[in-house]
């Protein structure tokens, strides 16, 4: 009997007992309906019954004289979908069967299909008929959550899926190796990267490269930047990448003439989407740090102080853990020290004998006290642009013009060369690192050489030199740098 059932994966055109039975024009007049499967039973229980027997074989045969042209078939639909002739329902029962199990095999649970089925029956010619497996192919397509992927999350943000877990990895593996030494001992992303088996829809699906592609991007971040001494706005745009007008643009309200030391400036800069810290073990020489002791000394002013007893270096051999990100050192942990030269301690007199007058206070006072018409930096004046030194305080003819800060006076004269324009005017060193210059003076009260006290009277006001009308041009230099005077003025 067995040749007579269909069997999963070959295709038969032989009639099964269940299309015998459920084809009326097939059964002989007066015969009993044969049920599914019914055979086998009465083929064991009763192998000698003649009436049956003549029953099945007749009804085989004539099946088998028909199906030389025309075979019985069932019209195959899934939810309304017609998908075409098959041979037997039983084979497409089957099929459910398989799929239903590779479905629950690769979700982990017990996955049902919950298609409306039917099956029509008909008779159509056998070329007409399609195989069972592509019933099958089509039923296990139905089913969009059983593709089993590998998802990259990172910081909480889906990258996407593979259905490769390896080659995921891998991509990850290649990202760090740049950073990776025979001394490092350990690495890992700044950000939380998480990869999780998870069964997505096929549209989270990328290419591995699309995803390294993402993961090894740059993306344009705003950050602080901290104006240090000598910065311009172009220096600090030319050296981040950026055009004058695009730090302009997100420097709204600073004046790109007037930048002072440790003034906050946004810029942009590329940061790349994902950081790779590693931690390396090395083992080197370098020099051991000397220790400073501080001693009081009355012979050295207040608030200064003098090296008594320079400190030397030691020698060390050290063992450390340094971690860095991107390459870039952010923590150096000393493990062990093996110090081959002690270190010389450094001895340092701090001052507590009191400042004369004449030192400088660190702090400036205004000149002279009157209106500025005249700003720094750049400025239109006597027909073309030029960049503006200082400050100009206006004040009546003769005024009295006073030092901003104690200091040596290292000029006090009339202009020439390069410095004719400043007329009558006296430069100041304040010997801590900055100078100061008072011009256009109607006369001079002090000579080069002297030393002066805050708030000392040192000139007048006039209108000698480049200018045009009475008023004080007060200029700050920093380390003979120019300056802004708004970066010191009260
Ligand atoms: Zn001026």
């Amino acid at each position: 009997m067995d040749e007579l059932l269909p069997s999963p994966g070959r295709r038969s055109y032989a009639p099964s007992p269940d299309i015998v039975k459920e084809v009326p024009r097939f059964r002989l007049p007066g015969l009993p309906r044969v049920r599914p499967h019914f055979p086998h039973f009465l083929e064991r229980r009763n192998p000698a019954d003649p009436a049956i027997f003549l029953t099945l074989a007749l009804s085989v045969s004539a099946a088998v004289a028909l199906g030389s042209l025309y075979a019985p078939a069932y019209q195959v639909s899934v939810d309304g979908v017609a998908l075409g002739l098959v041979s037997s329902r039983q084979a497409v029962e089957d099929a459910i069967l398989r799929v239903e199990e590779r479905a629950s095999e690769i979700l982990g649970y017990e996955y049902t299909l919950v298609h409306d089925m039917g099956y029509d029956y008909t008779l159509a010619l056998k070329e007409d008929q399609i195989p069972v497996s592509r019933v099958e192919t089509y039923l296990f397509d139905q089913i969009g959550e059983v593709m089993k992927t590998s998802v990259l999350t990172v910081n909480g943000q889906m990258i996407g899926a593979v259905d490769d877990g390896e080659s995921l990895d891998a991509m990850l593996e290649s990202i760090q190796a740049p950073y990776i030494n025979e001394n490092t001992i350990s690495s890992r992303f700044v950000q939380d990267l998480t990869v999780t088996r998870e069964y997505t829809p096929t549209t989270a699906l990328r290419e591995i490269g699309e995803m390294e592609a993402i993961l090894t991007s740059n993306s344009l971040e705003q950050v602080d930047y901290s104006v240090k001494a000598g910065d311009t706005f172009s220096g600090i745009a030319n050296r981040h990448g950026m055009t004058v007008d695009q730090l302009r643009e997100l420097n709204p309200d600073i004046d790109i003439n007037e930048l002072w030391v440790d003034q906050t400036l946004t810029i942009s800069q590329a940061v790349p989407f994902l950081s790779v810290e590693t931690t390396d073990r090395v083992t080197y020489d370098g020099a051991v740090p000397f220790p400073v002791e501080e001693v009081l000394d009355d012979t050295v002013y207040q608030g200064y102080t003098k090296v008594r007893v320079p400190g030397v270096e030691g020698w060390a051999t050290y063992n450390a853990d340094v971690t860095y990100v991107n390459g870039v050192e952010q923590e150096r942990i000393i493990n062990s020290t093996d110090v081959h030269t002690e270190p010389v301690t450094q001895v340092v007199a701090v001052g507590t004998k009191p400042r004369p007058k004449t030192m400088a206070t660190g702090k400036f006072i205004w000149p002279i006290y009157g209106r500025v018409t005249s700003g720094y930096g750049s400025r239109y004046i006597f027909g073309s642009y030029s960049f503006h030194s200082g400050i100009d305080i206006a004040g009546s003819y003769g005024a009295s013009i006073v030092a901003s800060d104690g200091g040596k006076v290292t000029f006090a004269g009339t202009g020439t060369g390069g410095y004719w324009s400043y007329g009558n005017y006296v430069v100041i060193d304040h010997e801590n690192g900055l100078q100061t210059i008072y011009a256009h003076c109607s006369s001079l009260c002090v000579k080069a050489g002297e030393r002066v006290y805050q708030g000392q009277v040192i000139a007048r006001v006039g209108s000698t030199g480049r200018s045009t009308g009475n008023h004080c041009h007060f200029q700050v230099k920093q380390n003979g740098t120019t300056v802004s005077p708004w970066n010191y003025l009260p």
